[in-house]
């Protein structure tokens, strides 16, 4: 079997509400699909979602280098050898994990509908049966992200990720006002997004935070300080995960080495798609640390790629995979049974794209041939 044809769509997908976290504010969250065809005629889809705060990747830059750089190269390509394929990728360029990780979605999805499995399948299997969806509240005042945060307990979530990081003393009254509003038996999981910059305003924020049982802090200081990682997680009870901190192997191998947190957010668009993901889970295994799967706001093509790998590992306790819950038009009809996420057994992702909507949403898009 051999790749013949790559379409490459840079498109916008509209959301319900604006999406804020600490260092961006969107309305429409710009996506790149791409489609893969065969000579047998199997096809396969997969995203990019680009933030260029994590990798230093844009939508731009993405689709620029998926048309001339990547996808030229995949033409002729079984997809089933995915070692081979991204080695092909990696020498070719170094970095922009976004870009690979769409032909990597894409490859999988197509393998999974020609052999007539779903993705887990070719990833060991299905380990778990359903995942609880944890609903983020974006940053707002206090009063704002408790009453959302009331409402959303009320439709029958059990966890909250609350997104703060713009300030240390505002962030504080944040995180009290929904534990208070929301009882205890309510999860709480914070996300800084770098936001608190150093392990010293983590550690004040942590004290006065003693009380609020947190479930974990994501990473609350910059992305390169892992140092202040291993600080941060030496004086405080509190688990603490590393988000932006890592991206690939290299990352991993000091955040092990170090001993520099609890738990890791693995992002397929920040590795380089789903065979990254699985090796990155099986570092973390052997090192004991756990692992979620996290995401960008991605569509249902991308979010489902990131459940198939989640489903799959034991190591794996939770996912942040929300994007299609915010957008107001999806090119993919992923199911979430709210507040749980069940995967179904349907081949490849699982995932049925509409052509109507895709061209619909698409702003520019290319087709790559042999
Ligand atoms: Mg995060």
């Amino acid at each position: 079997m051999k790749i013949t044809e790559i379409e490459i769509h840079a498109i916008h997908l509209p959301l319900h509400d604006p999406f804020i976290v600490s260092y961006a504010s969107y309305d429409t969250i710009p996506s790149i699909i791409v489609k893969l065809t065969t000579d047998m005629g199997h096809v396969g889809y997969g995203e990019a979602v680009a933030d260029e705060h994590v990798t230093g990747e844009s939508w731009e830059s993405t689709y620029a280098i998926l048309k001339n750089t990547l996808a030229p190269k995949l033409i002729g390509m079984d997809p089933g050898q995915m070692e081979k394929i991204h080695a092909r990728m990696d020498a070719e360029i170094y970095g922009v994990p976004a870009a690979k990780a769409a032909l990597d979605i894409a490859c999988y999805d197509l393998i999974g509908k020609a052999l007539d499995v779903p993705v887990y399948d070719l990833l060991g299997g299905k380990y778990h049966d359903e995942f609880p969806i944890t609903h983020v509240l974006s940053i707002g005042t206090p009063a704002h992200m408790a009453d959302e945060a009331e409402q959303r307990v009320q439709e029958g979530y059990r966890s909250l990720k609350m997104k703060v990081g713009t300030d240390v003393s505002e962030d504080v009254k944040r995180i009290q006002a929904v534990r208070e509003r929301v009882g205890e038996s309510i999860a709480i999981r914070i996300d800084v997004n770098q936001g608190w910059v150093n392990s010293s305003t983590t550690l004040q924020a942590l004290r006065k935070l003693e009380h609020s049982s947190l479930d974990w802090l994501e990473q609350p200081v910059k992305a390169d300080d892992i140092d202040a990682m291993v600080e941060i997680k030496s004086k405080t009870s509190v688990p603490v995960m590393i988000d932006e901190g890592l991206c690939g192997f290299r990352d991993m191998r000091e955040i092990i080495a170090k001993r520099a947190a609890d738990k890791v957010n693995i992002k397929l668009m920040k590795c380089g798609g789903i065979y990254p993901a699985m090796k990155l889970a099986h570092m973390a295994e052997m090192a004991g640390i756990e692992c979620q799967i996290g995401s960008m706001v991605e569509s249902s093509v991308g979010s489902a790629a990131g459940f198939h790998v989640a489903f799959s590992k034991r190591i794996i306790t939770s996912v942040e995979l929300t994007g299609p819950l915010k957008f107001s038009e999806d090119i993919g009809n992923l199911k979430y049974d709210i507040p749980f996420i069940r995967l179904t057994d349907k081949a490849g992702l699982g995932v049925d794209v509409d052509e109507a909507i895709l061209n619909k949403l698409t702003v520019y898009s290319e087709k790559v041939l042999g």
